[in-house]
């Protein structure tokens, strides 16, 4: 009890926009995992609600993601779509195909197309340019984001030059002994966090963001990453369970665990009150009212795929990833569950209100 009252302190601290020490944020992980903790997480969930509703109302933010290839140079040992998943469907869509997902999601109504993909080595820095100009042109009340890996910076620079706004990059996690856990020696954590740091000086929104229930995770590296996310203070953070593909070395690890992940976000919230933060499709593969609870956690952000269906077949980072909807059809039932918890779907580019809010004191 004691320790449910002292982590009841924490939160309030961290309500007050203090920063806290990282044996404070495992503290209250822990706490919060506990048998008995429901009153905590409702005054978590509840605050985090509170904080997200006085930066960014009660809309919600959508993206349209486009999975633009699933090459993949990189091992990363937790993804399906890893190069040496021979069994993995490979696909790289043509620049009229990408186009078409644009012109389908611009019709539905959306403002932000968010291109991702793997580290294809066919992916051209010079192609996509051209790619991000054809889209800003055709839409130039739209907003671009890249989540395309790591690159070098003039290559960052050339796209941003091109228009491209936001870049979606994950830190996975800030331990730099766990990050090499959970990839192969070719992968420098140092490099990942590097890109960040880049991208956000170069002009892009940046998003950084972790797994939640990665192999070897305990309360404390996950305080590092909320303690890296505070240094870091990225325009968007994703968070998503860890789900296990058994194509790959992690494929007999547990899943992450929904309420942690709804914890962190909660918690990113109040770390991070200006963060766009997705309920993200991981998080709605493990729990059909995924994207509910995110946003009662304090999430802001849903990206509906955009994908052709042929091709979202075949970009499984995870196994039984949610790509059965059509874009339309998921927009209208988004609506209704959103309706549903007192929130509604904001269809503005929905940048971040990081700036802003340094910009203006
Ligand atoms: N190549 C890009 C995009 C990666 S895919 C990049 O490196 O940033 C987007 C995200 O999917 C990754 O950052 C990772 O956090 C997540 N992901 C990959 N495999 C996953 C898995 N098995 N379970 C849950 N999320 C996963």
């Amino acid at each position: 009890m004691k320790r449910m009252t002292d982590a009841a302190a924490l939160l309030d601290r961290l309500a007050k926009g203090e920063r806290l020490e990282r044996e404070a944020y495992a503290a209250l992980i822990e706490a919060l995992s506990e048998e008995g903790a429901d009153g905590l997480e409702e005054r978590l969930f509840s605050l985090a609600r509170e904080k997200r509703e006085s930066v960014y109302g009660r809309g919600v933010y959508l993206r349209g993601l486009i999975e633009i290839t699933s090459f993949c140079k990189n091992d990363c040992y937790y993804c399906g779509i890893r190069h040496s998943n021979r069994h993995a469907g490979r696909y790289r869509l043509s620049e009229a195909d990408i186009l078409d997902c644009c012109e389908a999601g611009w019709a539905l109504g959306l403002h932000t197309f968010v291109l991702q993909g793997g580290e294809d080595p066919a992916l051209r820095p010079d192609s996509v340019a051209r790619l991000v100009e054809i889209i800003k042109a055709r839409y130039p009340a739209c907003a671009v984001t890249l989540s395309l890996g790591e690159w070098p910076r003039e290559v960052y620079e050339a796209w941003f030059r091109a228009g491209a706004d936001r870049y979606l990059l994950r830190h996975e996690t800030a331990n730099l002994a766990h990050y090499r856990r959970l990839h192969p020696p070719a992968l420098s954590p140092q490099r990942r966090k590097a890109c960040l740091r880049q991208l956000k000086e170069i002009g892009y929104q940046a998003g950084a963001g972790f797994l939640v229930g990665s192999p070897w995770q305990t309360p404390d590296l996950l305080a590092e990453d909320l303690c890296f996310l505070a240094g870091l203070c990225p325009h968007m953070v994703g968070i998503g369970p860890f789900i296990p593909h058994s194509e790959t070395p992690f494929a007999h690890f547990p899943a992450g665990s929904v309420r942690q992940t709804l914890h962190l976000i909660a918690l990113v919230r109040l770390i991070l009150p200006q963060a766009l933060i997705p309920a993200t499709t991981a998080l709605a593969t493990l729990a059909s009212d995924g994207y509910e609870r995110g946003m009662l956690a304090g999430a802001n952000v849903v990206m509906p795929n955009l994908t052709p269906q042929k091709e979202r077949e075949q970009y499984q980072l995870y196994e039984n990833k949610r790509t059965g909807d059509t874009a339309a059809g998921k927009l209208a039932q988004l609506e209704r569950q959103m309706r549903a918890i007192g929130y509604h779907l904001d269809l503005s580019r929905g940048d971040s209100k990081l700036d802003t809010m340094i910009e203006g004191g």
